[in-house]
């Protein structure tokens, strides 16, 4: 994969309080070029991790940039996506274009199909995946196709390295169970045993260059028999922190591999979900949404899409 192209060398290194070109106030401002220098500058001090910026500069608009910031692009570490004895390592630096650009098994599908539709090309560029998780924003794309994945994600500290399931890592709007020390460093995702289809849909109030109002990511493993032997579904945008559907997949199993499977879904299955009210739809239209999108998904999974 080609470097990316960024502002700063790594290991650059500025001071507090320096007026920017712009004359406007920043706090200080280093780019590391190792992962223990990082790390080291973590547990130093209450530094904001700036990876792709995509969602950091534009929570900032026409604000001071007063944080003190720890650009993480320039770590080598971080970079590429890994085949590993018990599956995929995504380092915390990859982008969405560079997932799209690499080869990888049917699982990814469906993540490859959001990472499509994150923003635009200049987004898909900047932007990482980790990112998207760690912004922890209700209707971050990149979240029902990991659940469905069922990844976990690795973070690091000068303390040491620790894995957490993602579904046990975003805890709210914009809350993680990250430590301030704490630097995320990968995204693990398990190789499945069985064969497998997996699929992303998103609605938004257009097609593209969209925030999602509902977005709903499936994984089914395949019997056989030509039967599913075991579902992963997640819908996002419908709750602070995007959901699996427990019920829905324990009635999938079993089930004939075919257009139909569609017809499975009920008004029940969508009960844990607590969708508000707000400019891009009102809750009624997200639950509704959800379920006929789930439907159009598990019949493109039906039919081996
Ligand atoms: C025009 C536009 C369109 C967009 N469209 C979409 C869309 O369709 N779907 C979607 O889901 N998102 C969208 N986004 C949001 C954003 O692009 C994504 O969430 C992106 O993946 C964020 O990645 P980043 O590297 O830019 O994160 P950054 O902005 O660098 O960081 C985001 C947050 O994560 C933290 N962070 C980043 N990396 C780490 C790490 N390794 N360890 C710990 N903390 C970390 C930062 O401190 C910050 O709080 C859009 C943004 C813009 C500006």
């Amino acid at each position: 994969m080609a470097p990316r192209l960024t502002g700063k060398p790594p290991g650059t290194q500025m001071p507090p309080v320096a007026q920017g070109r712009s004359g406007i106030i920043m706090g200080s401002y280093q780019r590391p070029a190792d992962l223990d220098a990082g790390l080291q500058a973590l547990a130093a001090g209450n530094l904001t991790i700036v990876a792709g910026g995509t969602d950091y500069y534009p929570a900032r608009v026409e604000r001071p940039l007063a944080e003190d910031v720890l650009d993480i692009s320039g770590l080598a570490a971080l970079r590429g996506i890994e085949a590993t004895e018990e599956g995929f390592r995504i380092g915390a630096g990859v982008t969405w274009s560079e997932l799209i650009a690499t080869r990888l098994p049917r699982c990814f599908d469906g993540l490859k199909q959001a990472a499509r539709e994150v923003g635009g090309r200049q987004i898909q560029n900047a932007g990482t995946i980790a990112g998207n998780l760690c912004n922890a924003s209700p209707a971050a794309d990149g979240m029902p196709p990991l659940l469905a994945l069922d990844a976990r994600v690795e973070l690091a500290s000068l303390a040491g390295m620790r894995e957490l399931p993602l579904a046990e890592f975003v805890t709210g709007n914009r809350r993680t169970r990250r430590r301030p020390d704490e630097l995320l460093t990968a995204i693990l995702v398990p190789s499945p045993t069985r064969p497998v289809r997996s699929r992303f849909v998103k609605l938004g109030a257009r097609k593209y260059l969209v925030i999602s109002i509902v977005m709903v990511a499936g994984l089914l493993e395949e019997a056989e028999n030509g039967t599913v032997a075991a579902a992963r579904l997640a819908v996002g945008a419908c709750s602070a922190v995007a959901r699996r559907l427990p019920e829905l997949e324990a009635a999938l199993v079993g089930r004939r591999l075919e257009a139909r499977l569609g017809g499975v879904v009920a008004p029940e299955h969508f009960a844990g979900l607590t969708p508000i009210d707000d400019i891009r739809a009102p809750a009624d239209y997200r639950r509704d949404a959800a379920l006929i999108l789930t439907r159009r998904l598990l019949a493109q999974l039906g039919q081996g899409a």
